[in-house]
């Protein structure tokens, strides 16, 4: 099959420099052990593994702040997708040692929401429920922080507040958040909007939207739980009107989807490490959907390293 990859795609600065991060700390004896990330440092399982053989274990739980009630001693990582200020306090009065990947481009969100909350502002903030990074980002001011994800509750929410900031998750669909901000702004033309989709993902899936066309469907590289590889799939299918898959990586393939397909287009989200869409694009590209004798090539490449190299 002709694969046509799609650039840029994968990892972006943030989720390299938090993968950096844990691994100087994995080789730093003068860190207090055990080393601790609370959640997954990025949303791929991949790289957390790696990081667990380097000997960094890696909390999973529906909150930062149940996880850190867990851990009693050591050092500490926050995630690329930041922490509450609670969290920080929390971590601090258990006197555990602190490293931060907190992305700084969900830095700048947090400050944002800090200081339209010291303004007195009313903040609706689009996002995914249940995700990490709306949770630190809400945690900079419970109570003034309201959390809208679909069309739907932003026509239904119900507030009444002189001063309306409408802000984002930096991982979002830009063509969903831009639905749900214009009915906002009907609803509330007092409300000022402050985009905050980062710059790695708008050009991920603006890769999508201009090119997916140019194939006949399209595979999407990443964890499920990473939000901004759900989104390019999504992308695909809504901008690009391309039927796409998602696969966390090359074993998760049914060479039955690409039947009477001649050109796939392929993608990975931030998260996901090149060596992993390597993997799938170099068996796509010897696949053939009507050739059975083609579809079990899958390890056709070297074993490879995940993690991005950086010098520790
Ligand atoms: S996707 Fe954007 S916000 Fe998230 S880590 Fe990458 S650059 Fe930072």
């Amino acid at each position: 099959m002709e694969v046509l990859p799609l650039t840029p795609r994968g990892y972006c600065h943030g989720v390299v420099d938090a993968i950096a991060l844990a691994e100087r700390a994995a080789v730093d004896d003068r860190l207090p052990k055990p080393i601790t990330i609370l959640g997954m440092i990025v949303h791929n399982r991949h790289v957390v593994d790696a990081l667990a053989q380097m000997g960094i274990r890696s909390l999973d739980g529906p909150n930062r702040l149940e996880l850190i009630a867990q851990v009693e001693r050591g050092t500490v990582i926050f995630t690329a997708h930041g922490v509450s200020p609670q969290v920080r306090a929390y971590a601090q009065r258990k006197g555990l040692t602190v490293l931060d990947a907190t992305c700084s481009d969900v830095t700048r969100t947090h400050d944002l929401i800090a200081e339209k909350a010291r303004e007195s502002y009313l903040i609706l903030y689009i996002g995914k429920p249940g995700h990490p990074e709306p949770e630190g980002a809400i945690g900079e001011a419970p109570g003034q922080v309201i959390l809208v994800s679909s069309i739907e509750e932003a026509e239904q929410i119900q507030i009444d507040a002189p001063r309306i900031a409408i802000t984002t998750q930096t991982t979002m669909s830009q063509w969903d958040t831009a639905a749900m901000v214009s009915v906002l702004q009907q609803r509330f033309p007092q409300a000022e909007v402050y985009n905050e989709i980062c710059l790695a993902t708008q050009e991920r899936q603006e890769a999508v939207a201009r090119r997916a066309g140019e194939a006949d469907c399209v595979v999407v590289v990443g964890d499920p739980r990473s939000n901004n590889t759900q989104r390019l799939a999504e992308v695909a299918e809504q901008v690009a009107r391309r039927k796409a898959y998602r696969v966390e990586d090359v074993t998760e393939i049914d060479p039955k989807w690409f039947t009477g397909c001649k050109r796939v287009a392929v993608t990975s989200g931030a998260s996901t490490p090149t060596p992993i869409t390597q993997e799938v694009i170099r068996y796509l590209a010897q696949l053939q959907p009507e050739d059975p004798t083609t579809w079990n090539n899958r390890r056709v490449g070297e074993p490879t390293h995940v993690l991005p190299k950086v010098r520790l």
